[in-house]
Formats: structure tokens, C-alpha cells, sequence
């Protein structure tokens, strides 16, 4: 009998088709729960590594159940400590993840998508357009790769993990589910929900699922404009979704998630007006929301030029004359080594 691959199942399903094929292969049935204590306990997804089992189960699982899912094909470092992976997926298509030290937290923004259909004007990645979404368990190796590579390195771990690489997790929510079940489950890994940030350019059918399936799931939202216009026109996928669906959907689940964060690139001559700094601070307002400004750095082909620090400085005051709430201005990293998201994998 063949089995999924278990970092694509839910902890209970993966028991259950572990103890079958166990069974099948007429293995003992203590092995399935020594198998699952290697995998979430020991965040051993290389079944070689598995020392408790013996050599033909782990040859057995690794063409079954465990096969490779990425292979790292690129690490950059940045002299700040940032940590950019490219990793080659089966079929041959690339996807990143960027580690993020700070102090002693280790920040880890993963791909939910191969491109993305969002087609945010501002990103790398919006100019691939989407290819295909990412198995659970992509997304789930992505994290335990780059976790076990600085833990290896004592660089630091993998502390938070940020939904906001490549591709819009919203676009992929059935595996996205599924990979935050296994990722949260007591008897998956069990990595805190309250560790994990989804960032969204606002799907707003999906945001109540989000919230009521994984209430302490942090929700970031990429707003970029609170005019509709300059919205549509930034994130051409809103059109779908307007404002004022947003922020009744938002309005909704205000105390249900712990924290709404609105992440704001700032553009030069595309939404750093004051009435854009009004439209904002009256939006964040409404929903008690934190506002993270974060400076626009240019790529190839990219049609806007440089956030300046002064602007920067002077749009998040406008912001703050009329808005009490924390407005802050996220510090730009790893700027050395195609810092913005999508561009390794363009390259
Ligand atoms: S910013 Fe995010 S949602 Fe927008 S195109 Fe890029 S990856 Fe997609």
C-alpha cells in the first residue's frame, strides 16, 4: 500500500496511515508512534537521521512516506544576519524563505505559493504571476530546513514564522489550514499559534475562517492605501474585495484576533499624500490596528524609486496627528542580498 507523504497529513491521519502501512508491511505497531516522536519531537524529516528505527524501516520511509521535499539550492547572507534561502522544489520550481534575527527571536518569512496572482505593483514576486500553490508539506519544510540549518550553525531557531514570502496564503487556504494544523497541533510539532503571523492583501471571504480556525494566529494585513483607487491600482486583486468589505470583515473579528497589524509600503508619488496618511489613520482607527510603515526598496524593472528616510519619517507623523494607535516605521533588512521578496527566485 503507498502512503501520503506525513507532513502532508494531519497528526491524526498521519497515525492512522502510518499504522496501516506499518501493519501492511508487517512492521510492529510501537514503530508508528516512535516515527511520529522522531518526526514532531525531533523535527527529523530526513528518515536516515531517525537513529531510534531500524535501517530498512528508515530506507522504507524515506521512498514512502518521507521523501525530500526542497532542496536548498542558494543561501545568501547578509552582514546584518539576515539568512536567504532559494530552494528547488520536485518539479523543479524555486521558492524562498528569509530568516530574520533580532536579538534572541529568529523570524522566519515563508512562501505559501510558487509566484502570486495578487500582482501587487511593488513586488518581485507579483511580476511572476502564480504558477501553483504549495503542498503543507513545502510550506511545513521550508521551516524545519532553515530551522534546523541556523540551530546547526548556533545561529540562533526559527522563533516566529511569518506568512508573508512568496504568494498570497489566502489564495492557498486548504493547504494553508492543513499546514498550520500540523505546524500548531499538541500532537504535531506543536509550535505556538501565537508564534505565527498570516499576512493578507485582504481576501475577505477567508479572513472569518482564518480567525475562528486559529483564533491565536496573528492577522497582518497589507493594506497599502485606504482610498480605494490607489488600492486597486497597488493590488489589483482587491478590486474583488473593497474597502469597506474589509473593514467589515475586519470590524467582525475585532477581539477575536490578538493583534491586527496593517503593513503599509510607502511609494514615492503613489500613496504618500496626506490624504492617504488621513485615509489610513482613519482606517487603523477603526479597527485598533497597529501600522507598520515599511520603506519601498527598488528592483529591476520596478516602477517606483526609493522611499526616502525623511519621507518615510514625515508620512508616519501625518499618520500620528491623527491617529493615537502604535504607528511604527519597520527597519528595511538584508538589504545586501536581494532583500525584497520574489527576487532570488526571478533570478
Ligand atoms: S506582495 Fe505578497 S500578495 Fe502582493 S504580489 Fe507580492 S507575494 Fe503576492
Amino acid at each position: 500500500m503507498s502512503l501520503d507523504h506525513l507532513l502532508d497529513l494531519p497528526p491524526a491521519a498521519a497515525r492512522a496511515s502510518l499504522e496501516a502501512w506499518l501493519a501492511a508491511r508487517g512492521e510492529r505497531p510501537f514503530r508508528s508512534k516512535q516515527i511520529l516522536k522522531e518526526l514532531y519531537d525531533g523535527r527529523r524529516t530526513d528518515p536516515q537521521e531517525m537513529s531510534s528505527l531500524p535501517i530498512p524501516l528508515r530506507q522504507a520511509l524515506l521512498e514512502e512516506a518521507l521523501a525530500p521535499i526542497l532542496t536548498e539550492d542558494l543561501v545568501q547572507c547578509s552582514t546584518d544576519g539576515t539568512r536567504k534561502y532559494r530552494y528547488l522544489l520536485a518539479d523543479g520550481k524555486a521558492i524562498e524563505a528569509v530568516w530574520i534575527p533580532t536579538g534572541d527571536r529568529g523570524t522566519l518569512c515563508v512562501s505559501s505559493q510558487v509566484g502570486c496572482a495578487a500582482a501587487c505593483t511593488f513586488c518581485a514576486t507579483g511580476t511572476l504571476g502564480l504558477a501553483r500553490n504549495l503542498r503543507p508539506a513545502e510550506i511545513l519544510a521550508q521551516w524545519l530546513d532553515v530551522d534546523r540549518d541556523v540551530r546547526m550553525r548556533e545561529l540562533g531557531a526559527v522563533t516566529q514564522i511569518v506568512f508573508m514570502g512568496m504568494g498570497e496564503p489566502l489564495h492557498n487556504w486548504p493547504h494553508l489550514e492543513r499546514a498550520l494544523t500540523i505546524m500548531t497541533d499538541p500532537d504535531g510539532f506543536a509550535f505556538s499559534p501565537r508564534r505565527v503571523t498570516v499576512s493578507t492583501v485582504g481576501i475577505a471571504p477567508k479572513i472569518p475562517e482564518l480567525i475562528e480556525r486559529f483564533p491565536q494566529v496573528r492577522l497582518a494585513l497589507s493594506l497599502h492605501s485606504a482610498i480605494p483607487e490607489t488600492r486597486e491600482r497597488i493590488v489589483p486583486v482587491t478590486k474583488r474585495h473593497s474597502i469597506e468589505e474589509l473593514r467589515e470583515v475586519l470590524a467582525g473579528i475585532r477581539g477575536d484576533a490578538r493583534r491586527l497589524s496593517i503593513e503599509y509600503v510607502l511609494l514615492p508619488d503613489e500613496n504618500d499624500a496626506p490624504e492617504e496618511a488621513v485615509a489610513l489613520a482613519r482606517f487603523a482607527r477603526d479597527l485598533g490596528a497597529h501600522v507598520n510603515l515599511l520603506p519601498f526598496h527598488p528592483f529591476d524593472g520596478a516602477p517606483y524609486r526609493e522611499t526616502s528616510p525623511e519621507s518615510i519619517q514625515h508620512f508616519a507623523e501625518q499618520v500620528r496627528e491623527h491617529y493615537s494607535g502604535a504607528v511604527t516605521i519597520r527597519r528595511s533588512r538584508g538589504l545586501d542580498i536581494d532583500g525584497a521578496c520574489g527576487q532570488l527566485a526571478l533570478r
